[in-house]
């Protein structure tokens, strides 16, 4: 009876390669109730983002998780503005909830950590935009930290 014989714990999938474990089937939804969602698959290590754009949009540096297959409830309700020439971001627009980042024409979505039912699932394993991060507030945690540029070639995005 050796360990390789066993089944993959349900639940959780182990990617190749990637640090932080796959969640499936996680739920969430705005303040209001109107857009609820079920994410598929979640990476559970979050990234946290400074850039000028996230803080305006949330109200702080936005935490988010990086989901496919992700389906929404109240769609009537979600609005997307495109924030910039590759991103889009939605939002509820009945209690102006933001609720997720896009690559446009993705099929992913980084999902806003706050919409999340069991946000304690989720953890920040790094930081991008350190760039812009105000000197008002920092993060506990010595997870990776890169500037703007270096996410977005990290992304393959050129600007
Ligand atoms: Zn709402
Ligand atoms: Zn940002």
């Amino acid at each position: 009876m050796s360990e390789e014989s066993k089944e993959p714990a349900t639940g959780v999938e182990h990617e190749v390669g990637h640090e932080a474990d796959v969640l499936v089937n996680q739920t969430g939804r705005c303040l209001c109730g109107a857009i609820s969602f079920t994410a598929k698959q979640v990476d559970s290590g979050m990234h946290a983002c400074h850039c000028s754009n996230c803080r305006r949009w949330t109200g702080g540096p936005a935490i988010a998780a990086n989901a496919s297959d992700v389906v929404f409830e109240g769609a009537a309700y979600l609005s997307v503005y495109q924030s910039s020439d590759w991103g889009e971001r939605g939002f509820c627009r009945k209690c102006g909830s933001s609720l997720f980042f896009r690559l446009q024409g993705s099929n992913g979505y980084i999902l806003n950590h706050g919409s999340f039912d069991n946000p304690d699932l989720l953890k920040i394993v790094g930081e991008i935009y350190i760039d812009e991060k105000p000197s008002s507030y920092d993060f506990q945690g010595d997870q990776p930290k890169q500037t703007g540029e270096e996410f977005l070639a990290s992304m393959g995005v050129s600007t």
